[in-house]
């Protein structure tokens, strides 16, 4: 079979290698994504070089045009340059053994097949000669074709070598079968069961970089469910693993919530590419195990789940090594807020209670709405019809207060440094107490959101808390 490769690059590459009677192929994800025409997002090119891949990278570099910068990590043999969309890697052809206690093979130098052995999948080693007199032929010894189009994740060599050797290919099986809707072939599978335990060898780092790509999927849920079946799920994020399952008593059962959270998953996934509102939705019933109640009367209930949730969030995301930023914090508050549209949907609600909500989620309120109505998965269509209505309300309950009153972005109108003017003291308790109240007032409706009246109050305060204003100047000092 030959692989019509007609960007000029590859004029270029099989140029350079035909002049120096070079061995050379096109490996890997490349081949695999022209090959079931996927547009690849990152252009990277991996080639396989029968002898230094450095050198072979230098050497190309310098044809290729002058001033390209070649990166180089002699650690992995590997070198790696960009030219125009592509990313391209070169690598000399390996033979790689393992032990038990890492990841990282001992490398020997080998023929393009010991390559392709060494490859994870066969789908993946599939390679595609760049020399002339055989250029654009494919080379598929472990039947890698036939895989693709059966559309089939299997190993080259024995799945429980493969994934025991490096078993962060365990999460790249499940990757690939979500991102390519592929399925991971039964004894490949099996493999993945049996050695789910070898993934506490893999870094967080590399995990994380997997889940995340599973969480870009377009249906994440399959990902988080083969993750669940293999055993991987329990090591790698236990909180999400002890969401599953149903109880049962006096005949009253409550949800599978890990079945749950991952349909919201899937749900948000179908409305926005933002990775941490798809992580905000897949954590956001994270406490539901730990605050599990029964009532013979009442039945299920999960009191507080929401703002034990938020709080669990920097633990997990410590623990995945997922940033410790403001994405945190935002995840944090979304799981946290989650479930306060779903209380602004009764027919009678106070302004202050829409306002207060519109101050706390600020910026990030159409996203939380988004988030409440991806956690509706009835399949019961009147009961989705009802809900969606709702929250319906409650966007127009939050536009129009936000038209009339603003509070979205809210400041208020005197802020610390007047407090501290006014009364002449130190940065302290009492001009939180005093900033606390000036806002509450204003998001209960009690003063409007104007400086003159946040002053009066804050005078008033002051005085009950024993201060005396030095300044009456009502204009703050510019200095
Ligand atoms: P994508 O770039 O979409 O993640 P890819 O297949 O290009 O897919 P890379 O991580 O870029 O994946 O790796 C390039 C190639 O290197 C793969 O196609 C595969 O042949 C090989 N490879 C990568 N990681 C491993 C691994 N852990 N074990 C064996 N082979 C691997
Ligand atoms: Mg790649």
């Amino acid at each position: 079979m030959n692989i019509c490769l007609n960007d000029k690059i590859f004029e270029m590459l099989s140029a350079i290698v035909t002049k120096d009677s070079i061995k050379a192929w096109i490996i890997g994800g490349y081949v695999r994504d022209h090959l079931l025409h996927r547009d690849h997002p990152e252009k990277d090119i991996d080639i396989v070089v029968v002898g230094n891949g450095i050198d072979f990278a230098r050497k190309a570099a310098k044809a290729m045009g002058p001033g390209i910068k070649v990166s180089i990590f002699r650690n992995f043999g590997t070198a790696m340059f960009r030219y125009g969309d592509y990313d391209l890697e070169f690598v000399g052809a390996r033979k790689e053994s393992y032990n038990r206690e890492s990841r990282k093979p001992v490398v020997t130098t080998g023929t393009l097949e010991d390559d392709q052995r060494r490859r994870d999948f066969t789908i993946n080693a599939l390679a595609v000669s760049l020399n002339r007199e055989t250029f654009g032929e494919l080379l598929d010894p472990f039947n890698g074709i036939s895989d693709l189009n059966a559309k089939i994740i299997r190993t080259p060599l024995d799945p429980g070598i493969t994934f025991s050797d490096d078993p962060l290919r365990m999460m790249r099986a499940i990757r690939f079968a979500v991102q390519l809707n592929f399925t991971i072939e039964e004894t490949t599978f099996k493999s993945i069961a049996s050695n789910a335990e070898r993934i506490r060898i893999v870094s967080k780092e590399r995990i994380i970089e997997e889940l995340n790509k599973i969480i870009m999927c377009d249906n994440p849920s399959r990902g988080f469910i083969l993750l669940e079946k293999s055993g991987l799920l329990k090591i790698i994020f236990p909180e999400l693993d002890s969401l599953k399952g149903v109880e049962k008593k006096e005949g009253k059962a409550h949800k599978d919530n890990f079945i749950h959270s991952v349909r919201v998953l899937d749900n948000i996934s179908s409305n926005t590419s933002n990775m941490w509102l798809r992580w905000a939705a897949l954590l956001h019933d994270i406490a539901k195990p730990v605050t599990k109640k029964y009532d013979s009367e009442s039945g299920w209930s999960f009191h507080g789940h929401e703002f034990l949730g938020g709080k669990m969030i920097p633990d997990i995301f410590r623990k995945l090594k997922l940033p410790l930023n403001e994405k945190m914090k935002y995840v944090k508050k979304l799981v946290d807020l989650h479930l306060r549209p779903i209380a602004l949907s009764q027919e009678v609600v106070t302004d202050s209670a829409v306002r207060r909500l519109l101050f706390e989620a600020g910026d990030d309120i159409d996203d939380l709405m988004l988030l409440c109505e991806a956690d509706i998965t009835s399949r019961n269509e009147a009961t989705r019809k009802k809900h969606l209505e709702n929250f319906g309300l409650v966007r127009n309950k939050l536009r129009e207060i936000e038209e009339k009153d603003a509070v979205r972005n809210f400041k208020p109108p005197v802020d610390g440094s007047e407090i501290i003017r006014t009364f002449m003291i130190k940065p302290g308790r009492e001009v939180g107490i005093i900033k606390n109240a000036i806002r509450d007032a204003i998001l209960d409706g009690i003063i409007p959101n104007e400086h003159e009246a946040a002053r009066k109050l804050m005078i008033d305060k002051g005085q009950e808390l024993g201060l005396t204003p030095q300044d009456e100047s009502p204009e703050p000092n510019i200095q």
